[in-house]
């Protein structure tokens, strides 16, 4: 793939740190645990976001195409990275979004100043996307229309995904992340040492059918040393309470790093608690990874310390 679109450089690659967590919040129970914090790579394109999308804008770009469409919900990260990286290359934005908003919630707000067209369809019709005949209705609509699946779950998503890679040292025994389509999980597990083990947490009730979603797009050879939790759902997608909330502030006061209500706050609820229970040894080196998401707290701002 030619990579011609100088203009996609909107992002800050190099204010990428690794942050140590306190001992103290973990107990001294393991020999590190580390924080790539990935949502610093942009306040907008935050984290995980900007790796599935680069590819696919550049392959669309490459290739002639002159509209993007995603699809995604109310609250999602992934719709707003679309707009904005899709306004930046140069390119027309469909946004499909499942259910009615007779208001826009803050995000969808969002993707519309952006410039990002929103198409509002019902659940069932929000289900039938991959499907040829539908895909074929909707690029007859739109000049030169290029498809990305919700949330960059495709092949340019998970190779994008494998580029976090190169932040990730070997000498880490766990990488910790959160997962939603399990695009990133698959990008990473695909492009690190197999002798790594690597933890997905996932944010939604009976997250673990993930697991047969995502064995089919694992390299063969390293298709082992993974494994999902789904325990820390806080009732669901979206879905938070107050324990959550101040275990985000009592993070935030700690660390000095700011957790998103949907994803990163779940997974480090359920790192702590497993920590807590001696689930590592104590010589272990984690990596978790802050896959941003940060512009989703705009619900629970006046509840969140920063
Ligand atoms: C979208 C998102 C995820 C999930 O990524 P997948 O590749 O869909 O598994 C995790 N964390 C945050 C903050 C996200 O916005």
């Amino acid at each position: 793939m030619k990579t011609t679109c100088a203009n996609m450089d909107i992002t800050h690659e190099d204010r990428v740190v690794i942050q140590p967590l306190s001992p103290d919040w973990y107990g001294h129970k393991v020999a590190a645990l580390h924080m790539l914090r990935l949502d610093l790579v942009h306040p907008i394109v935050s984290g995980n976001k900007w790796y599935k999308l680069r590819l696919n804008i550049m392959y669309a770009q490459d290739h002639g195409f002159k509209t993007l469409l995603t699809f995604g919900g109310g609250f999602s990260n992934h719709l707003i990275a679309t707009a904005y990286t899709a306004r930046k290359a140069g390119l027309a934005c469909i946004g499909v979004v499942r259910g009615k908003y007779p208001v826009l919630t803050p995000t969808l707000q969002h993707c519309v100043d952006e410039g990002m067209q929103l198409i509002f369809v019902t659940k069932e019709d929000y289900e039938k996307q991959g499907e040829p005949e539908w895909e074929q209705q909707l690029a007859a609509q739109f000049d030169e229309l290029y498809i990305i699946p919700e949330g960059g779950d495709n092949e340019w998503g998970r190779k994008g995904a494998g580029l976090i890679s190169k932040f990730i040292k070997h000498d880490y025994t766990h990488i910790a992340l959160s997962v939603g389509s399990g695009t990133t999980l698959t990008g990473i597990r695909n492009k690190t040492s197999p002798a790594q083990h690597i933890m997905g947490f996932v944010p939604m009730k009976q997250g673990n059918y993930l697991t047969s979603h995502i064995e089919p797009h694992l390299d063969p050879t390293h298709n082992t040393n993974w494994q999902l939790f789904d325990e820390w759902h806080f009732g669901g997608f979206g879905k938070w309470n107050d324990e959550l909330l101040s275990f985000m502030n009592d993070f935030y006061n700690t660390n000095n790093i700011p957790l998103d209500i949907i994803y990163t706050s779940k997974m480090m609820y359920g790192l702590r608690q497993l920590t807590n229970e001696n689930h590592f040894q104590p010589t272990d080196k984690i990596l978790c990874i802050h896959t941003g998401g940060l512009q989703g707290n705009e619900s629970v701002q006046d509840k969140l310390f920063y």
